[in-house]
């Protein structure tokens, strides 16, 4: 059948007509495929917003309704991680200083049960690993302390507690527990160790005591033989010892006194330091030299030596010839009569060392710890006229001063060896 010009006409049409509706049909199935694919895109990373991994890049959501939905949800679980980021951080900022604090922490809620506890509560209460959660009347065995949180949980007061919660009785802890106001009531409880306090207290309190005691003993003696002179101011003998006997007492509360402040200033650091070239020769020389009275009356020998490196020092010449003048006053002080004492000055790899040795008697083991002690002396009846007993501890706070060290032992061949070491600058 031959086409007419009609004809051709309505097929023209026609398929016109499905082409259009074959590209409208195609357009709508390419759309509805990458609607499906967006909405699966957006599920895979609501998917992975829920497994907590939050990284970015998020895909194209598109400019469409479905789009502005998914981007303004990616935002808020953007916006929500960067939170709990930030609480996480504070979170664990928190537990570090806990953890590191040397006070015992613990929080507990309104119910009782223990929120929080931190390294030093748990050891300091022999907490178990498991406690938190558990109520703290289970979990804690001190009773003073049960009580007291129960009185805050309960709106009252508690004052602080002093107690030796561990096995180990020698430390002193005091436990004060405050409300905690958050969401609920609850109570927080915090302990410090005050053993070191307490044995700083004792310190403190021994020292006043041996300072009373030892200007009391140098007091009585004036005081009684003032007394006596006036008692009987006719006595010329009497009166010329008994002048001398209370100048010799009013001496030895003068170096009391010196020392004590000499002590205060050193530990207040208010000593300074003028360091420079200390001709260590001289020094050594002159300090022999202002003992030779002294030792040659108990037929004692001073010697020295200072090897050639040692010969000068940078350092602060007047606290070393303190500390050495200290140490040779000891040895010739200790040694008994017809002895020796022998000053040494070296240099000890990157050491300046300098020694004292004497030929006493030596210091027994128990006490050569503890001879730089204030007001510590071996012989208890403390004989020795003119000693303060702080000698030792000047030396061993001036060689601090001077970034050092002092040791003490005994020779093998019997007498003290004291040694200082000292930086070379
Ligand atoms: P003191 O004023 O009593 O000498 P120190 O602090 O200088 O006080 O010395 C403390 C104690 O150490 C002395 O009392 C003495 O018992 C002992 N000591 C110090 N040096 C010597 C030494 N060279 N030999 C034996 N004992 C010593």
């Amino acid at each position: 059948m031959p086409l007419t010009t009609t004809s051709l006409l309505l097929i023209g049409g026609a398929a016109g007509v499905a082409l259009a509706l074959a590209a409208l049909a195609l357009r709508r199935s390419a759309h509805a495929a990458s609607e499906s694919q967006r909405v699966a895109a957006i599920l895979a990373v609501a998917r992975r917003y829920a497994l907590g991994d939050l990284s970015r890049p998020a895909p194209d959501y598109g400019d469409d309704q479905l789009g502005s939905v998914a981007r303004g949800m990616d935002q808020a679980v953007q916006e929500l991680g960067r939170r709990v980021d930030s609480l996480a951080r504070d979170r664990a900022r928190m537990e570090a200083i806990l953890s590191s604090m040397i006070e015992g922490v613990l929080v507990v809620d309104e119910q009782g049960r223990l929120q929080l506890v931190n390294d030093a509560a748990r050891r300091i209460l022999k907490l178990e690993q498991d406690a938190i959660d558990r109520p703290y009347v289970e979990a804690i065995r001190h009773p003073g302390i049960v009580d007291n949180i129960g009185r805050v949980l309960a709106g009252g007061d508690t004052s602080a507690l002093e107690l030796s919660v561990t096995r180990d009785t020698t430390r002193t802890l005091v436990a004060q527990v405050a409300p905690v106001v958050t969401a609920g009531r609850g109570a927080v409880l915090v302990m410090h160790d005050i053993t070191e306090l307490r044995k700083a207290d004792l310190i403190r309190r021994d020292f006043v005591a041996n300072v009373s005691h030892e200007l009391r003993t140098p007091l009585t003696a004036i005081k009684g033989y003032a007394e006596a002179l006036l008692d009987d101011p006719d006595d010329a003998d009497a009166r010329e010892r008994f002048v001398k006997i209370i100048h010799r007492q009013a001496e030895r509360m003068e170096r009391l006194v010196k020392d004590l402040l000499r002590l205060a200033r050193i530990e207040a650091g208010q000593e300074t330091v003028e360091v420079a070239p200390c001709d260590i020769t001289a020094l050594v020389r002159g300090i022999a030299a202002d003992f030779e009275p002294t030792a040659a009356a108990k037929q004692q020998t001073i010697g020295f030596t200072v090897a050639p490196d040692a010969a000068t020092l940078q350092t602060d010449a007047a606290k070393l010839h303190d500390i050495i003048r200290n140490l040779v006053e000891n040895a010739v002080n200790y040694t008994p009569e017809g002895g020796g004492i022998d000053i040494h000055a070296t240099v000890a790899g990157e050491r300046f060392q300098l020694s004292v040795a004497d030929t006493g008697h030596g210091i027994a083991p128990d006490d050569l710890g503890r001879v730089f002690e204030r007001f510590y002396r071996v012989d208890k009846s403390r004989t020795r006229p003119g000693g303060t007993g702080l000698g030792l501890s000047i030396v061993k706070h001036l060689v601090q001063v001077l970034e050092g060290e002092v040791v003490v032992e005994n020779q093998a061949a019997g007498g003290a060896l004291f040694t200082i070491s000292l930086p070379l600058r």
